[in-house]
C-alpha cells in the first residue's frame, strides 16, 4: 500500500517535511487579519440578511463535472479527484456554489422563506500554477441568493425583482470592502444574455464567424477556444489579441429584449444604491448556466492576478442539479488576494503583542500572580504569565520581545500591600496602583 511505503522510506532517510507545493500556513500575526476579514464579512453579510452554511470540503466528482461542465480546465485539469475505498469518484471541491445548489435541494430550502440568502468560507482547491496570488489550497469568502420559482412567476415581470437581489449583492460586496478599508477596488459589470437563439446563442455565432475570419492572427488557446468555448477569447490577457479582440461583435448589442431591460436595470439600481461600477463587455462566463448579470472586482497590489471577486447570475443552475426551477446569484471573493491586498496597502494591523505581561518575584507572588492573570484574562485583555520565575531584567527583556504594552511587577512587597507596581513599556514609567485603578486603566487605554 502506497502509506505503508511513504512510511518506511520516512523512517529510512528522516525527512524534513515542507508544505506541499501552492498550499501554505498562515501564521499570527497575518492570522490576525484573516480573523478581521471573515469576522467583517460575518457581521456585513449578516446586515444584508444571509446565513452562513458550512457544506463539507469533498463532494461527488459528478457534482462538479455536472455544474461547472467536464470540459472547463477547473474540472478537466484543477480538480483534485481520488477514489473513495468503495471506488466512488470524490473530489476536493474546486468552488462552492455546486455544493449550495446541492444542500438546497437536498434540505428542500425551496420551501424556506424565499429568497434564501446563504454566504459561506472556507478552503477550495484546484491544481493551478501557483505564483502571489494563486495557490492550490486557496481561500474563498462568497454568498448566494437562491429563489425557486412559483407557478404564475418567473418571466418578464420578474425582471425589475431579479435587478434589484442583482444589485442588492453587488452593494454587500462593496460595502463588505469598504468597511475593511480595501482601496482602489474596481467593479465590472456585464450582461451576457441567455442561452437563446434571439439572445447569447445567436451572438456567439456571429461571434464564431468574426473570429473564424481572423484566426490566423490568435494564439493557439484562442483559435482552440473558437470550436470549445468561443466566448471565452474575450477574456484573453494576450498582447497581441488586444487589438482584434476590440474589433469583435459585442453582446451587447445582441441583447433579447428581456435580458437588455434587465441590464438597464441593473445599471439603475446600482446607481440609486450609490455603487460605482465600469461596463466591460468582454466580461463573460464560459459555462451555459450562467446569465445575464456577471461581475469581477479587482484590487490594488496584486499584479496579474488581481481579481479579488467574481460573481454572476445562474438561473438554470439548481435545476440542472435535479431540483426546481430557481433562480440564483452569487460571488466568491479569493480571500488570499484580498488579504494580499490589505497588507500591501499597509492595513495588515501590527503585530499581536501582550497588554499585561506579568513579572513575578519570589515563590508567594505566583498564587497571586496566577490570580490577578486570570481575572485579566477574564476582563479581556491579552496576558501572559511566565511559567517560572525570572529575574527582573530578564523578565522585562521578554516582556519586550512580546510586545507587552505593561509590565506588571508583582514582588512580596505588591502581595503585602495589595497595591500592584505597573511599568508602562514604551516610556519606562513606573506607579503602584490598585487592581481595580490597574483595569480602569486598561478599560481606557488598551484598545480591545
Ligand atoms: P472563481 O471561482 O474562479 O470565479 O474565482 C473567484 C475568485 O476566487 C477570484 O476572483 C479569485 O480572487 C479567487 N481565486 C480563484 N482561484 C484562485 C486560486 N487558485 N488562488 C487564489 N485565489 C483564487
Amino acid at each position: 500500500m502506497r502509506v505503508a511505503g511513504a512510511l518506511s522510506g520516512l523512517m529510512a532517510n528522516r525527512t524534513k517535511f515542507q508544505a506541499i507545493k501552492g498550499t501554505r500556513d498562515l501564521l499570527p500575526p497575518d492570522t490576525e487579519l484573516w480573523n478581521r476579514v471573515e469576522q467583517t464579512a460575518r457581521e456585513v453579510f449578516g446586515t444584508f440578511g444571509f446565513g452562513e452554511i458550512r457544506s463539507p470540503i469533498f463532494e461527488p466528482t459528478e457534482l462538479f463535472a455536472r455544474s461547472i461542465g467536464a470540459d472547463t480546465d477547473v474540472v478537466g485539469k484543477e480538480m483534485y479527484s481520488f477514489d473513495d475505498r468503495d471506488e466512488t469518484s470524490i473530489s476536493l471541491r474546486p468552488e462552492a456554489t455546486a455544493s449550495v445548489c446541492r444542500a438546497y435541494i437536498e434540505h428542500g430550502m425551496h420551501a424556506w422563506p424565499q429568497p434564501l440568502k446563504l454566504y459561506y468560507l472556507g478552503p477550495m482547491f484546484r491544481r493551478e500554477r501557483p505564483q502571489k496570488g494563486r495557490y492550490r489550497q486557496f481561500y474563498q469568502i462568497g454568498a448566494e441568493v437562491l429563489e425557486t420559482v412559483q407557478p404564475g412567476q418567473g418571466g418578464t415581470k420578474d425582471i425589475p425583482k431579479d435587478a434589484a437581489v442583482d444589485a442588492e449583492v453587488i452593494e454587500m460586496v462593496m460595502t463588505f470592502f469598504a468597511r475593511l478599508g480595501l482601496e482602489g477596488a474596481q467593479l465590472q459589470i456585464n450582461s451576457i444574455g441567455h442561452a437563446a437563439e434571439n439572445c447569447r446563442r445567436g451572438y456567439v455565432q456571429k461571434l464564431k464567424a468574426a473570429l473564424e475570419k481572423v484566426k490566423d492572427n490568435l494564439g493557439p488557446d484562442s483559435q482552440r477556444r473558437i470550436a470549445t468555448n468561443p466566448l471565452r477569447v474575450l477574456d484573453s490577457k494576450l498582447e497581441s489579441e488586444q487589438a482584434i479582440i476590440a474589433g469583435l461583435p459585442k453582446i451587447s448589442e445582441h441583447l433579447c429584449e428581456d435580458c437588455a431591460m434587465q441590464y438597464a436595470e441593473v445599471k439603475r439600481q446600482l446607481a440609486m444604491r450609490g455603487v460605482k461600477y465600469a461596463e466591460n463587455w468582454r466580461l463573460v462566463r464560459g459555462l451555459d448556466y450562467y446569465m445575464r448579470t456577471t461581475f469581477e472586482i479587482t484590487a490594488k497590489g496584486l499584479g496579474s492576478q488581481n481579481a479579488v471577486c467574481g460573481g454572476g447570475r445562474y438561473d438554470g443552475l439548481v435545476e440542472l442539479l435535479g431540483g426546481l426551477p430557481t433562480k440564483g446569484i452569487g460571488f466568491a471573493i479569493g480571500e488570499d488576494r484580498l488579504i494580499l491586498s490589505l497588507q500591501e496597502a499597509g492595513k495588515g494591523g501590527a503585530a499581536a503583542g501582550r497588554d499585561v505581561f506579568v513579572a513575578w518575584m519570589g515563590e508567594k507572588a505566583q498564587a497571586a500572580a496566577i490570580a490577578a492573570t486570570q481575572r485579566l484574562r477574564t476582563a479581556g485583555f491579552r496576558v501572559e504569565l511566565p511559567p517560572v520565575e525570572q529575574k527582573f531584567g530578564k523578565a522585562l527583556g521578554h516582556a519586550d520581545k512580546l510586545s507587552a504594552r505593561y509590565a506588571l511587577i508583582l514582588g512580596e512587597d505588591e502581595v503585602a500591600t495589595g497595591l500592584w507596581t505597573v511599568k508602562t513599556l514604551v516610556d519606562g514609567s513606573q506607579a503602584k496602583m490598585s487592581e481595580a485603578e490597574f483595569l480602569e486603566k486598561l478599560r481606557n487605554e488598551v484598545k480591545k
